[in-house]
């Protein structure tokens, strides 16, 4: 399959390694500084396993039968390598820092420690910091499944999302409260937030928060919580900033860094040159009608040129979702469902909306627009050959 695209692709793609110049704008006024030779390698063709060793079973963390029998209900028969060593830290009641990304399974990683607490204590409570809305109601989905009949309410507490409902959540006094730093800061604000009896803290893709300008809210927020309290901390790489926060917030932490496979491994990555705007869309459609492309993340840089290209692309008959930063909450979680449940073949983002995401088989990413920087590729064509398969991700350069 792969050699129909490398056919269809090598007419867009001529000497793609040494054709390094690019303008590096491709249609936003921002500039990427990405040299494009970045985004052309191949894949392993031999996926390297990942050789760890996993010392626990869910039944030896001492963890409340009930919660246990959640999880493998849920169907995790094995922890993965975050869990295995971060929930006995957490259990023992550590704080943590754990450098691991997406899909590595760090949600339940700190969850299950959490709950452990709650349902041992009625009067513990978590405040989870994310990025990103969905992230939120991703975490928030996972707390509900391992919960369900245990008693404990959350909150989603989430920027485009009214407020009243809000306000119904927190006066159910939940014992989870997930949300994004602004809004979290408008309920601390209105005093219709109180977390001065949260003893624990989750920073969930600390360095997601301190990239999206982040870092003084959360002081704020973190500030309000009482001194003595367990912090856990996930975030993929540990930058600078993020290591200052872990300085100022945590005691003693202990570090769990699971090396997750290097995604680029298991992604096979190409660009498609471009001239103009009319050859880039002619090219773009060319591939989306080509059978091989069967679940397509495209991203473009704006909101509105998302929104653009997704109307262009519904005209040709296209099945495609849009997720950016001016659509509700209501509209991104339909558009991220559809998506998903494969209702809609192709769904175009923009970098906030799309980070963190869950997002099985995605068989396709094509950077339409060229990254802002390299971290931000290697966050986006890793939404592809996810759990040791292979993908595939096109990145346009305008070629003159
Ligand atoms: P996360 O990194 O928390 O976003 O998790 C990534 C995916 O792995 C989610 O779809 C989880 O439901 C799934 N997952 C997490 N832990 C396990 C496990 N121990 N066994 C199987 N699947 C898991």
């Amino acid at each position: 399959m792969y050699n129909n695209i490398k056919t269809r692709q090598s007419r867009f793609s001529h000497g793609s390694r040494s054709g390094g110049r690019s303008r590096g704008n491709f249609g936003g006024k921002k500039t990427s500084s990405v040299n494009p030779n970045l985004y052309v390698n191949r894949a392993k063709d031999q996926i390297a396993h990942e050789e760890v060793i996993i010392k626990h079973k869910f039944t030896d963390f001492g963890l409340d039968q009930q919660i246990v029998d959640r999880v493998l209900r849920r169907g995790y028969e094995t922890p993965t390598t975050v869990q295995d060593q971060a929930i006995p830290l957490a259990m023992a009641g550590r704080d943590v820092i754990g450098s691991a990304d997406t899909g590595s399974g760090k949600t339940a990683a700190f969850v299950l420690p959490l709950l452990h607490k709650m349902v041992r204590d009625r009067n513990q409570k978590a405040l989870i910091i994310v990025p990103t809305r969905e992230l939120a109601v991703q975490i928030d989905d996972e707390i509900r499944l391992f919960s369900a009949g245990l008693g404990i309410n959350t909150a989603t507490i989430i920027g485009g999302a009214g407020f009243g409902n809000q306000l119904r959540m927190l006066q159910r006094r939940p014992q989870f409260v997930i949300g994004t730093p602004g809004r979290l800061k408008d309920h601390l604000n209105r005093k219709t937030l109180r977390i001065g009896d949260f003893s624990n803290l989750v920073l969930d893709e600390a360095d997601r928060m301190v990239e999206m300008g982040f870092i003084d809210d959360i002081r704020t927020i973190v500030s309000m919580l009482p001194a003595h309290r367990q912090s856990l901390f996930f975030s993929a790489t540990i930058m600078p900033e993020v290591r200052g926060l872990i300085n100022s917030f945590m005691k003693d932490p202990a570090s769990v860094s699971v090396k997750t496979r290097d995604t680029s491994e298991n992604v096979d990555q190409d660009v498609v040159k471009f001239t103009d705007a009319y050859s880039k869309f002619t090219s773009l459609n060319d591939m989306l009608a080509d059978e091989a492309f069967k679940k397509v993340l495209i991203f473009g840089r704006t909101k509105h040129g998302v929104e653009k290209l997704n109307d262009a692309l519904l005209e040709r008959g296209f099945k495609t979702v849009s997720i950016h930063g001016n659509k509700s909450q209501p509209q991104r979680q339909r558009a991220l469902q559809d998506f998903k449940q494969d209702r809609a073949t192709i769904m175009i983002a923009t970098d906030v909306a799309a980070r963190g995401l869950d997002i099985p088989n995605v068989s396709h990413v094509i950077n339409y627009d060229a990254p802002d920087s390299y971290q931000d590729y290697i966050h986006r064509i890793g939404r592809t050959g996810r759990a040791n398969n292979k993908g595939i991700a096109l990145t346009f350069v305008s070629h003159y």
